[in-house]
């Protein structure tokens, strides 16, 4: 790195800041004494938030009450690059571990859901910055296949989706932001950006409206069992309910049925000062968000007052997913995602960051999320949204509150309920593993960027995570 000091010092994150100034919300105190409820949910994220909302919605008698350690929104979904992204993407995986058809039903459901969260906004009178513009994603250098790869391409065409993603030139890329390293690329109408703060805070407003009794402050330190019923304790007392739901994010790993479910990464993100003449001067006036091709891409998007944030090109990998200060202030990846945007649009020389943050990432095997029953079948966990929650806890909400209310529908029947694919390396194994990951992909990205090749030695360390899930579809596609 050639001069240092690009990033602020991390810590302060810009969506949660600015959120809490538009609307502080009303308080929710931490539970005190003891407290009853038909559906206790631990973790105030979008996953919880969902859930409680669609519980309410099928039952509106249903006494909901979520625990939060922190406050709704402080994890990772108020943390996040705001992408409402669609999987078309990745939809060869998918398809690979679920069959083609199972596959495509979730991918489906994916895509809907960009245009559903859109219209769940609109009608609660949320102003979550949601732009339903669509993705690029782009090649930045003659090596790059691109964030979606002619593997996805070609699949959507043989399924009769072709128009699910436009490839282009790097010329059509140049039209939506003026970039000399875009070569070409695809764009994904089926895409969005939303402050993701904005939208953690609005589900916690409208979930109070409808009689969700919502705990912050509060950390669930245990789960037990009392009679047919689930006892949770916390600091300032105990909640008795006769259904839970899991939805704490990456701080599951800590749990013991959780242990080899995911590893814990965090990624990081900074933000610019307002620059809305600079913005114009490079031609990125829509609000499309865009990811490179890098293997640890780079993802930007513009804000509502006339920023870029922008995020990823490193990760910091935490040990037995402990979340301390690491996850959250990582001086070193911040620098390499304001380093990334320089890289991309060398014409921003010279704009100041103003923000730098991280938060945690519950990463599977599979890449993708899980729902299980947990014994005696009234504990229900979603979890492992492996960096693509903001679309798939939308649809993780409507599977677990038909886990919940026992439901045999399209939600409950998803191919990504059950006890999840794969399992991740045990500690003290697990943290050197992702450690030589991220490092292999990392400085291979770098290495191409300056001209040389990756080398075979990066290719097999860094492509292990994706061998090994070719492999569990590999193994799932001969299950089947
Ligand atoms: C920097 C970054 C960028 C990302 N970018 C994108 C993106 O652009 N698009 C996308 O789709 N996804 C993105 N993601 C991923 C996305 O943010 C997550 O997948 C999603 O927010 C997960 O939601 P969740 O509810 O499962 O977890 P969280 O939001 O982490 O919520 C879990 C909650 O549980 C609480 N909790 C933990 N332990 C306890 C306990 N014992 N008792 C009570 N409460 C507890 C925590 O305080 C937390 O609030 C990104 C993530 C990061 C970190």
């Amino acid at each position: 790195m050639s001069r240092a000091g690009l990033a602020p010092p991390p810590g302060r994150c810009f969506w949660l800041e600015e959120a809490l100034a538009h609307d502080p919300g009303e308080p929710c105190p931490p539970l005190r004494g003891r407290v009853e409820a038909d559906v206790a949910i631990v973790g105030g994220g979008f996953a919880g938030m969902w859930t409680a909302l669609e519980l309410r919605a099928r039952e509106p008698g249903l006494g909901v009450a979520v625990l939060e350690a922190g406050i709704v929104g402080g994890g990772a979904s108020g943390r996040n690059g705001g992408f409402v992204s669609s999987s078309w993407h990745d939809l060869p995986a998918i398809c690979g571990l679920f069959g083609r058809d199972e596959g495509l039903r979730y991918a489906m459901a994916l895509a809907q859901e960009v245009t559903g969260i859109g219209r769940w906004c609109a009608e609660h009178g949320l102003d979550a910055w949601f732009h339903h513009e669509g993705v690029l994603g782009v090649r930045t250098g003659p090596w790059q296949e691109g964030f979606v790869g002619d593997e996805a391409i070609e699949l959507l065409r043989a399924l009769g989706l072709a128009d699910r993603v436009r490839p282009l030139s790097g010329e059509e890329c140049r039209r939506y932001a003026d970039s000399p390293r875009f070569l070409g690329g695809a764009f994904v109408p089926d895409g969005a950006t939303v402050q993701p703060a904005r939208l953690a805070r609005g589900l916690r407003r409208v979930a109070l409206a409808q009689g969700v009794r919502i705990f912050e402050g509060t950390r669930v330190r245990g789960l037990e069992r009392d009679g047919g019923r689930a006892l949770l304790r916390t600091d300032g007392g105990t909640l008795r309910a006769e259904r839970v739901v899991l939805a704490h994010g990456s701080w599951a790993a800590a749990w013991r049925p959780f242990r080899r479910s995911f590893a814990v990464i965090a990624d990081h993100m900074v933000v610019t000062e307002p620059i809305p003449d600079r913005l114009a001067e490079i031609g990125w006036t829509s609000h499309v968000g865009i990811a490179d091709g890098r293997d640890l891409l780079y993802y930007l998007r513009r804000t509502d007052d006339g920023r870029i944030a922008i995020g990823g090109g490193s990760a910091s990998v935490l040990f037995d997913g402990r979340i301390g200060r690491r996850a959250t202030a990582d001086a070193r990846v911040a620098e390499v995602s304001a380093r990334g945007l320089l890289r991309l649009f060398p014409q921003l020389e010279g704009m100041r960051f103003t923000h730098a943050w991280g938060g945690p990432i519950d990463h599977t095997a599979s890449f993708l999320p899980f729902f299980r029953t947990l014994p005696p079948g009234n504990v229900h966990a979603g979890l492992g949204f492996s960096g693509h929650g903001l679309v798939q806890t939308r649809v993780g909400g409507r599977i677990l509150a038909s886990l919940v209310l026992g439901a045999k529908d399209e939600w409950s029947s998803m191919p990504v309920v059950g006890r999840g694919i794969g399992a991740v390396p045990p500690e003290p194994l697990r943290y050197p593993l992702v450690r030589a990951a991220v490092w292999a992909l990392a400085s291979g990205d770098r290495r191409e960027e300056r001209g040389r090749p990756r080398g075979l030695i990066r290719r097999l360390v860094g492509g292990a995570p994706i061998a090994y899930r070719d492999r569990l579809a590999r193994r799932g596609a001969v299950a089947r």
